[in-house]
């Protein structure tokens, strides 16, 4: 089982082609979406009052939503964002954090033993907390963003710490490691602790830095991209899904799955950006899914 934790938001996303306002995203919501093609996932979170129905019923027939709690005098968490023409830079616009700024997560008992937890882009401190509550986790992978390195840096980086692995865009990679150079970067988020560090490139793949390896792995070339939103989060779920799926143990050591779970994550990321939202997840099937990571294998002659 993977427990993913972090925000489940309303997106307002702005391309230069069309607008879509308050949709569900989240990048809990992306990740556990796209874990859930590989293993039981369960959700910890908080939505407000302003959160659809529909949404919920979305989540809950995807995974475990007992860790997911309403609360009827607070708005959902809010997040609206511009592309630009590339479809690969974005401006943040608005960030509202409403129901999520002091959240008290509750890991619910049933989730106690999980030994793979994702903490997505949510509050450091608040993930700090949360791996506290497991009983005896193996494996723990935090994401994070722009916001929460700007705001809450320190913590950024004490969440790092008590990580196993880091999955974090150059962008931010490089304003976390005040610096340019994405090697450097690499191996500074290695020092912080965690076993491995996978730096995202969007379009151009991802850096894997694993011990004294740095491995180069390139995006698949997809041709229809819509919304960009969320690509990073269904990478990372869709990396943890099919890691743990795969994995006798989870402990890290198998860089050969490593390295599979990467190219899988990557094809779950271009299922979730080729429409807006999560409608692209909603649609795929677990056909089109190996049929996409295995024409990807082909090129890369692997
Ligand atoms: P990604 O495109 O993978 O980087 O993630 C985008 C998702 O992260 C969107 O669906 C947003 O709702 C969510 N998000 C944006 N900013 C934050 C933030 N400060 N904290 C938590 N989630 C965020």
């Amino acid at each position: 089982m993977l427990t993913v934790f972090g925000s489940i938001a309303l997106d307002t996303t702005r391309t230069p082609f069309e607008t879509k306002e308050r949709i569900l995203g989240g990048a809990a919501t992306y990740a556990s979406m796209a874990a859930s093609f590989f293993v039981p996932v369960s959700l910890i979170g908080a939505i407000g009052n302003d959160f659809p129905n529909k949404y919920y019923t979305q989540l809950g027939n995807k995974m475990d939503i007992k860790g997911l709690k309403r609360f009827n005098d607070k708005k959902t968490f809010f997040y609206d964002s511009t592309f630009d023409f590339d479809l690969s830079h974005r401006t943040t616009n608005i960030t509202e954090l409403n129901v999520i700024e002091n959240f008290e997560p509750i890991v619910p008992v049933e989730y106690k033993n999980s030994k793979s937890i994702y903490l997505a882009n949510n509050d450091p401190e608040q993930n700090i907390k949360i791996i506290d509550s497991f009983n005896s986790p193996e494996l723990i992978v935090c994401d994070t963003i722009e916001y929460w390195i700007q705001n809450k840096k320190n913590s950024v980086i004490s969440m790092i710490e008590k990580t196993n692995g880091v999955v974090i865009n150059d962008q931010e990679a490089r304003l976390l490691c005040n610096n340019s150079n994405l090697v450097k970067c690499g191996k500074q988020l290695l020092s912080y602790g965690p076993n491995f560090a996978i730096i995202k490139k969007g379009e151009h793949g991802v850096l894997l830095f694993i011990g004294e390896e740095v491995v180069p792995i390139p995006g698949y070339p997809l041709e229809s991209v819509t919304d960009p939103t969320g690509a990073g989060d269904s990478f990372a779920g869709g990396f943890m899904g099919y890691l743990i799926s795969k994995s006798k143990n989870h402990l890290i050591e198998d860089l050969a799955l490593i390295k599979e779970s990467i190219l899988m994550g990557s094809v779950m990321g271009t299922f979730a950006i080729e429409e807006f939202g999560i409608d692209g997840l909603m649609r795929v099937t677990s056909e089109n899914i190996l049929d996409r990571y295995d024409k990807y294998k082909k090129m890369l002659h692997v």
